[in-house]
């Protein structure tokens, strides 16, 4: 990975003061988080901003990235859950995925498969819709495709230098586009701009100041337990629970925990099946 530089001089009296606000809030999961910014989109449904990624403070990489289930079950009930593989633990809804996979029903692995969500502090550089966002640090929730784009400029390419877009000093900002695309937001158009510095000393200061830890995002305490998972599963999918005894193996988990710092492309679920075909 590359070198992450750390913001200069974190003034920690206002750090702390941002850490028990944060801490204040509970979890991430339900309720509405002010902390993760929300683009607000234009009439015709389409968002255009630009945002810098910053560098984190508590976790070895500038931002964290996380699995979660929601999915509709059979019978109209949600299932919204923090995927255990996401410290690198077994899942029951991700074995039932592969089983049912496994046996030819892709639709049903493919409603219930885990989505990525990556975390990652940025500034709020322009934002039309919202100009009073603008110089203000959020979370930033995002999925695969801003994940790849990221992971690209950091790894350059043939024809492009590599750029730790985190890096307040030598980093890049992000032109976020959206779009509606089949119903769908589409970020296909959004791009990492040429590399600047974000301002003077004085305004990284102020901007570290306001940077939220990550390492939150996975506390064990968000995640439900393997059998309190396989209840509420079989509560959604409509399942008896004896039938958990066809579905269940072993609780040993594919991959060793010590593992979960594997190549950051780290396919979804479905990719990885897919190739195995
Ligand atoms: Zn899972």
């Amino acid at each position: 990975m590359p070198k992450i530089t750390k913001l200069s001089k974190v003034n920690m009296g206002k750090l702390t003061e941002n850490i028990e606000k944060q801490e204040a809030k509970k979890g991430f999961t339900k309720d509405e988080d002010i902390r993760i910014y929300k683009p607000k989109f234009k009439k015709d449904g389409t968002f255009t901003g630009i945002i810098r990624f910053l560098p984190s403070l508590d976790t070895d990489v500038p931002y964290v990235k996380t699995f979660k289930h929601w999915f509709l079950g059979p019978a109209g009930k949600w299932f919204v859950e923090e995927c255990p593989t996401t410290l690198g633990q077994s899942c029951h809804c991700c074995t039932a995925n592969s089983l049912a996979w496994k046996a030819g029903d892709k639709d049903t692995s493919r409603r219930r498969m885990r989505k990525l969500n990556v975390f990652a502090n940025v500034l709020i550089v322009k934002d039309p819709q919202s100009p009073e966002n603008e110089g203000k640090v959020f979370l930033f929730r995002f999925g695969t495709k801003i994940h790849e784009k990221v992971l690209e400029t950091i790894k350059g390419s043939d024809v492009d230098e590599p750029i730790n877009i985190f890096d307040p000093i030598e980093g890049a900002n992000f032109k976020l586009v959206i779009k509606q695309v089949g119903g769908y937001a589409n970020y296909d158009s959004s791009k990492f701009t040429s590399p600047s510095k974000i301002g003077t000393d004085k305004e990284i200061d102020t901007i570290g100041e306001q940077i939220f830890t990550l390492s939150e995002f996975l506390d064990p305490g968000n995640f439900k337990s393997e059998d309190e998972l396989e209840e509420k599963f079989n509560k959604v999918e409509g399942l008896k629970s004896d039938a958990k005894t066809e579905t269940k193996t072993t609780s040993t988990p594919d991959k060793d925990p010590g593992d979960s710092d594997e190549p950051e492309l780290n396919d979804d679920f479905i990719k990885q099946l897919e190739e195995q075909e």
